[in-house]
């Protein structure tokens, strides 16, 4: 049975992407199985896999809406090492399509029921909101992972998402818990940044996870190559960060998540 996790923060460009890609990659280099979801309807993730968006036979959207099963529509992400279950732009319709629909906020849940045996880890991928997409990934997932920046506003932010897990954990899905912070684009020179990382320990402890991702422009060059960072350059310190990050999480699994609260106390 695979770990499902979803990557949200409500935010755009805080790093969500680029964790759910090199995670995966680190993942996989270490020999699990992994399945990437691509929830948002930028297609970046799918992009970032080595997957051309434009050339998908099915993506999450016509598993989604059209009753296509995730064993049918996953491609291989070959040069990354691990299966996508692409997105495009016709995911943007499918917020409003979903309204309509049965078990609107379970969707993507029953269908990765359905192909749950063949990974060990399933990463979401989910778009910067709090959206019935976003609601489908926490509802599908057993954990949360949040990539932030260490910057001002990053604990106001943090506020917004952590109720939500609270009322998805509350009322959806008694699995779901906040797994970890994860600092990224991480500069130490950066006094600021350093005073917000020690503020992020003091208030979720053990939910900041112990490997830092640095800021460091392999992992922002790998996309336009179509691999993620951990594979384009291995040996750049991004790479290795991510790398670091797939043996935390493996490790953190292989002790079992924890039990409840979902959420250690707020700011
Ligand atoms: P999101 O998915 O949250 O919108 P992305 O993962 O797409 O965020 O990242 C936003 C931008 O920052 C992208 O251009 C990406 O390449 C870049 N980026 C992300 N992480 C790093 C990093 N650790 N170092 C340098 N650039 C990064
Ligand atoms: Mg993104």
């Amino acid at each position: 049975m695979a770990r499902i996790f979803c990557i949200a923060n409500q935010k755009g460009g805080v790093g969500k992407t680029t964790t759910t890609v090199n995670l995966a990659a680190g993942l996989a280099q270490l020999g699990q199985r992994v399945l990437v979801v691509d929830l948002d309807p930028q297609g970046n993730a799918t992009m970032g896999s080595g997957v051309d968006k434009r050339e998908l036979k099915q993506s999450v959207y016509d598993v989604l809406i059209g009753g296509a099963t995730v064993r049918g529509a996953r491609c291989r992400a070959e040069k990354a090492g691990y299966d996508v279950l692409g997105s495009n732009r016709e995911l943007a319709g499918a917020e409003v399509e979903l309204v309509g629909l049965e078990q609107r906020d379970r969707r993507l849940k029953a269908a990765l029921a359905g192909a749950s045996l063949d990974y060990d880890f399933i990463l979401i991928d989910c778009p910067p909101s709090l959206s019935l997409l976003t609601l489908n990934g926490l509802t599908s997932a057993n954990g949360v992972i949040v990539p932030m920046q260490c910057e001002y506003f990053a604990l106001e932010g943090l506020s917004d998402l952590v109720n939500t897990i609270k009322q998805v954990h509350a009322n959806l899905n008694r699995d779901l818990m906040l797994i970890g912070l994860l600092r990224v684009m991480f500069d130490p020179r950066i006094t600021l940044q350093q005073q917000v990382s020690e503020q992020l320990k003091d208030h979720f402890g053990d939910k900041v996870f112990n490997t830092v991702i640095p800021r460091n422009v392999r992992l922002a060059e790998a996309p336009s190559y179509g691999v993620p960072g951990v594979v384009f350059d291995p040996a750049s310190k991004g790479a290795q960060a991510f790398v670091e990050f797939a043996r935390e999480m493996v490790e953190r699994v292989g002790k079992g998540l924890g039990a409840a609260p979902p959420v250690t106390p707020t700011a």
